[in-house]
């Protein structure tokens, strides 16, 4: 599929209403890629920036379920108006369907769902919008990277040798596309005991490691946390509702790097 890509030269089309589109990436489900999309997103606001958060999981949306959002998006006749929560523009084709309907789409219907995504939202004057990829090296990644100006891409991960032979694999994907890659991050890195030390679950240093050997930045660890699980299922990601806990201050840092980045 990637070979295809150097023979055919690709219009990419900035998303409307946005000045940088950033998308968080991950090799493997369940690496915590959505929970870090959905505070990083809550975290640029926090820093000053309007946000955008693109749920572009068509198989798998967890926005709805993330930011507790149960209403379905209105139409202004021509677009559809993303859904405005806690100060952030989301959409997600989760708004559009029921939660339990299982998403048996083809290839080119959900490049057709992207389009509709990327094209077909009136997003309002953002700094960014923070697409929150499915997992993988599909078509949703190789939709987006021919398609659509991506200005970075996020790559999240967990410690353990069996995601990050993933990552590599998406590494090159996204190398091969030509789509920037900000750098990566170790999620799910430690744990933090109450005697303040730092256990290693899954291991040490793996994912810092993968960055180095491509040659890529490694943007940080987040610890392990209950409360961001909780967070995450009453619908007030962490950064959102519990914004002086240690999590929320790294997601506070790297926004504010982020945002360095571009402006
Ligand atoms: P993905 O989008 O990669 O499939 P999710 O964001 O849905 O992963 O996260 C999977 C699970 O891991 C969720 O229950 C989430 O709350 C939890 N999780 C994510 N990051 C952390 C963390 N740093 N500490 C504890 N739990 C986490």
């Amino acid at each position: 599929m990637i070979e295809k890509t150097r023979a055919k030269t690709f219009t990419k089309n900035p998303i409307i209403g946005t000045k940088f589109t950033i998308a968080v990436s991950s090799a493997k489900g369940g690496v915590g890629k959505s929970t870090f999309a959905s505070n990083l997103a809550l975290a640029l606001n926090k820093q000053g920036c309007k946000v955008g958060l693109l749920d572009a999981d068509i198989y798998g949306p967890s926005l709805p379920k993330l930011f507790d959002i149960n209403q379905k998006p209105e139409s202004d006749g021509q677009n559809l108006i993303p859904i405005n929560k806690y100060d952030i523009q989301c959409m997600s084709i989760g708004f559009l369907t029921d939660e339990q309907t299982p998403m048996i789409w083809r290839g080119p219907m959900v490049t057709s769902a992207i389009k509709t995504f990327t094209q077909k939202v009136a997003w309002k004057n953002l700094d960014f919008i923070i697409v929150d990829m499915p997992p993988g090296t599909g078509d949703t990644q190789l939709t987006f990277s021919q398609e659509v100006k991506m200005d970075g891409v996020i790559i999240v991960s967990t410690p353990q040798e069996l995601a990050l032979q993933d990552v590599k694999r998406g590494i090159k994907m996204f190398d091969k596309l030509g789509t920037k890659i900000l750098g990566l991050i170790d999620n799910m890195s430690f744990f933090l005991g109450d005697d303040g030390k730092k256990y290693n679950i899954f291991g040490e240093g793996a994912v810092k490691r993968t960055a180095d050997e491509f040659d890529k930045e490694f943007l940080g660890e987040i610890p392990i946390s209950p409360e961001v699980g909780k967070q995450g299922d009453i619908g007030i990601p962490i950064v959102q509702g519990l914004p002086d806990h240690l999590i929320s201050k790294i997601y506070l840092k790297l926004a504010e790097k982020i945002k360095k980045i571009y402006f």
